[in-house]
């Protein structure tokens, strides 16, 4: 049996937030593989600059190629239309039946689960890590946890984590605006979004 972290999201791009996020959940929680699932077409996100699912895909892939523990699914990005994260654990637990799964999230989504799609069977289907992100309360955090453990049976671990006031909209903002993202982003994402021109325009 293995410990798998999911890590889902749009990735658009991904930023040092979301390695070291991996990272520490991995560490805390001895996990031991983390596997990342860029969105296809997300319902909930219809923000412009919005770059295709496989470019997104292929960052992700680029910023985790170095780590022989971390990898990344295209099952959502291959995926015509919507995905759905209920879906996509299911079908991982569906083909991986020894392993565990955990799926990682920052606090925004704790605070927004109960608003996605079949909230009850993520819950059902894997255990939850949950981070703090910058100004997040732990109390608020905490009473959130209590709640969707009452309410689902939810397995929710609170995750202390330094907090990070870094997020996708802050590195498309900056490309926007002309500055520099080295070191928010790997290299090699940094390269592919200047290479292809991402985030430059309001899109
Ligand atoms: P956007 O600004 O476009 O919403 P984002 O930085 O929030 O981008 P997402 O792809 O929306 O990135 O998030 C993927 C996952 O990573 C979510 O669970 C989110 O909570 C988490 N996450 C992203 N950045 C951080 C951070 N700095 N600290 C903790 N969690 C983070
Ligand atoms: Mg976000």
């Amino acid at each position: 049996m293995r410990k798998i972290g999911i890590m889902g999201g749009t990735f658009n791009p991904v930023h040092v937030g979301h390695l070291m996020l991996a990272q520490w959940a991995m560490e805390e929680n001895r996990l031991d593989e983390i596997w990342f699932v860029p969105t296809g077409c997300s319902y909930m996100k219809t923000e412009r600059n919005m770059v295709p699912p496989e470019d997104r895909f292929q960052m992700v892939s680029l910023a985790v190629a170095n780590n022989d523990r971390m990898r990344c699914l295209d099952i959502e990005t291959k995926r015509e239309g919507y995905s759905y994260s209920c879906d996509t654990i299911e079908q991982l637990r569906a083909e991986n039946p020894e392993d565990e799964f955990y799926f990682i999230f920052g606090a925004d989504c704790l605070f927004a689960i109960e608003t996605w799609h079949c909230p009850e069977k993520i819950f059902a289907n894997c255990r939850i890590i949950a981070a703090g992100r910058g100004g997040s309360s732990e109390r608020k955090m905490r009473e959130k946890i209590a709640e969707l453990e009452e309410k689902y049976g939810a397995d929710i671990i609170l995750m202390p984590f330094p907090s990070l006031a870094i997020s996708s909209t802050l590195i498309r903002d900056r490309v926007r605006e002309g500055k520099n993202v080295r070191y928010l982003v790997p290299e090699v994402v940094a390269d592919y979004i200047e290479g292809k021109g991402f985030y430059e325009n309001e899109g």
